[in-house]
């Protein structure tokens, strides 16, 4: 099931996606919250008259870096033998559609086209088979990034956690396998990133469990699964999309921070 959070008329909700092509997509409107048992109100929108929002407002989304060998080393870097993670703030979520604004302190800014998970249930220590009973599902995810910042700065808290460095969307899918599916990146149509989620070093479950056992998850959080090979610069004006398979397509237009 794709689960989209919209606004219509001033008010939010939850929707279940319904249809095929694109232009004749419609919403059900679901009643409460996606995260417990919840139900369908029959109750039907075009998506072409909602705005889509945040498919999520985490509590938390935790980042993995260096996670497809190929990205590691076309910065340099070594490949990491465990996971290593950051933050990026809840204040760095923007929605399919919203501007990503150029920070002022920065003159290198980069897309990272991720996978993100997102987390359905408070858990904590979880163990290898319990992985997929906290997954939610999966939406995509551009972890941006102020590299010249990246580098110049010990701690990311500035150059990944920047107001709208974290586009979400453009909807939730619920029932994926998500251990090989291609992950794709464009600026202005044209192809810069291009992987399978298979060439990650640490899979979702290792990263799962790697962070849970630090820190409680809560519902709605979200986990970035690291970047394939192919990141770079975007500019003002740019139109930037992420594609994942069997997700859909996020894109984003990146403005200069007003
Ligand atoms: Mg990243």
């Amino acid at each position: 099931m794709r689960i989209a959070r919209f606004s219509i008329d001033g008010n939010v909700a939850f929707g279940a996606i319904e249809g095929e092509k694109q232009d004749e997509l419609v919403l059900d409107i679901i009643k409460g919250i996606p995260f417990a048992d919840f139900e369908l109100s029959g109750t039907k929108v075009p998506l072409s008259k909602v705005r889509l929002l945040p498919p999520v407002l985490p509590n938390k989304v935790v980042a993995f870096g260096r996670n497809y060998g190929e990205h590691a080393r076309e910065l340099g870097n070594e490949v990491p033998d465990t996971p290593f993670a950051f933050f990026k703030p809840s204040t760095s979520v923007i929605g399919p559609g919203d501007e990503i604004q150029y920070p002022s302190f920065s003159e290198e800014l980069h897309h990272e086209a991720e996978l993100a998970v997102v987390i359905g249930r408070m858990c904590r220590e979880v163990p290898r088979e319990r992985v997929k009973d906290v997954i939610f599902g999966y939406t995509c995810a551009n972890d941006i990034t102020a590299r010249d910042v990246q580098k110049r700065e010990k701690q990311w808290a500035r150059a990944k956690g920047f107001d709208t460095s974290c586009p979400l969307g453009p909807w939730v899918e619920t029932d994926l396998d998500a251990g090989d599916l291609t992950i794709q990146l464009t600026v202005n149509g044209r192809q810069r990133q291009l992987g399978r989620t298979s060439e990650m070093i640490h899979s979702v479950e290792d990263l799962i469990v790697n962070i849970s056992e630090a820190m409680t998850l809560l519902p709605g959080d979200v986990i970035l699964t690291g970047t394939p090979a192919g990141v770079g610069p975007l500019n003002v004006g740019d139109e930037v999309a992420v594609t994942i398979e069997g997700i859909g397509t996020l894109t984003n237009k990146v403005v200069k921070r007003g």
